[in-house]
């Protein structure tokens, strides 16, 4: 099965292409081969790609960013992904589309169906939100896979941000109000090859959702963090407003996650089983 990857630095794409072996090759994209600030030079690309399936792991997630810069972030979180979901949709290639918990608002407290109303609190949930209705209207075959609070060895994300706190604090006021599920990058890039299997051997698509299990709040993927690295840091509970910032985030990020486990039989990882191997990557144990 030939993959088209787009987006070859990230955290969950360079997991794609550390998973990609057997009968499975990949063929990477990166910002300078395809700059998803240019819809139509995706279009072009997207035209002469010679793949069965294709995975869209490029996004525009500097969120904070994102609230002053809303034209580029709609760039390449809408507008190129429309150009891509259009021409797969034309040359019947699947694709896989990563998108976020950040398109709900997080009221409530029950876990999120794929299905609940979209309803984003700022510009990065509302550019991902306009790129998932790009795909869908594209009407190709497709699945959107929804994730959250996205940890591996690479990149910037939570884990490394307390790793580095780790060295020079005692303690850290951590949000305690904020509720998701820590998701690891492998187990994403897994379950979009599994999917894009699925889909390029006839299964239909959808929009499902895929976390990491068991949803914690930030203070206590926090604690774990710590646990597991041994690093004496104490961690007190704060709450969102606490700890202001210039875009608003969902206080229940919970996905429900059943339907991807019916329909194509992945599951949700244990988060904490992922952290101990992406620590050891780390060396941070
Ligand atoms: P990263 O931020 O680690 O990677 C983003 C990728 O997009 C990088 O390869 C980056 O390239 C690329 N990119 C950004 N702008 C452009 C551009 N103009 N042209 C081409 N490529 C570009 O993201 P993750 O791997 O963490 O996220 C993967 C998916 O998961 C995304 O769809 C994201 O919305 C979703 N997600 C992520 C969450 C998280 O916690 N990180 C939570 C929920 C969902 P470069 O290195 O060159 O900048």
């Amino acid at each position: 099965m030939k993959i088209a990857l787009f987006g070859k630095t990230g955290q969950v794409a360079t997991e794609v292409q550390r998973r990609a072996s057997g009968d499975v090759e990949v063929q990477t994209f990166d910002r300078e081969q395809a700059d998803f600030r240019d819809p139509d030079a995706i279009s072009r690309l997207a035209r002469s790609l010679d793949a069965d399936a294709i995975i869209n792991a490029v996004a525009y997630t500097a969120v904070e960013k994102a609230e002053v810069d809303k034209a580029t972030a709609d760039l390449v979180n809408h507008l190129s992904v429309r150009a891509l979901a259009a021409t797969a949709a034309d040359r019947k290639i699947p694709l896989v589309h990563i998108s976020t918990d950040y398109i709900f608002d997080g009221s409530g407290t029950q876990p999120r169906p794929p299905e609940a109303p979209a309803s984003p609190l700022g510009v990065y949930g509302a550019t991902k939100l306009a790129g998932e209705q790009a795909v869908r209207d594209c009407a190709g075959t497709y699945v959107i896979l929804r994730t959250s609070w996205v940890f591996s060895a690479h990149g910037s994300n939570f884990l490394k941000t307390m790793l580095r706190l780790a060295k020079t604090h005692g303690s850290l006021r951590i949000v305690a109000d904020q509720i998701g599920g820590p998701t690891p990058a492998s187990a994403i890039a897994a379950a979009t090859i599994d999917i894009a299997r699925a889909l390029s051997n006839g299964q239909s698509g959808g929009t499902y959702h895929f976390t990491g299990s068991p949803d914690a709040s930030w203070s206590e993927f926090a604690r774990e963090i710590f646990r597991q690295s041994g690093a004496r840091v104490d961690v007190t509970d704060i709450a969102t407003a606490d700890y202001p910032t210039s875009a608003r985030r969902p206080l229940n990020s919970c996905l429900d996650c059943e339907s991807l486990a019916r329909d194509f039989g992945v599951s949700r990882p244990d988060w904490r089983v992922a952290l101990a191997d992406v620590l050891k990557e780390l060396g941070a144990t």
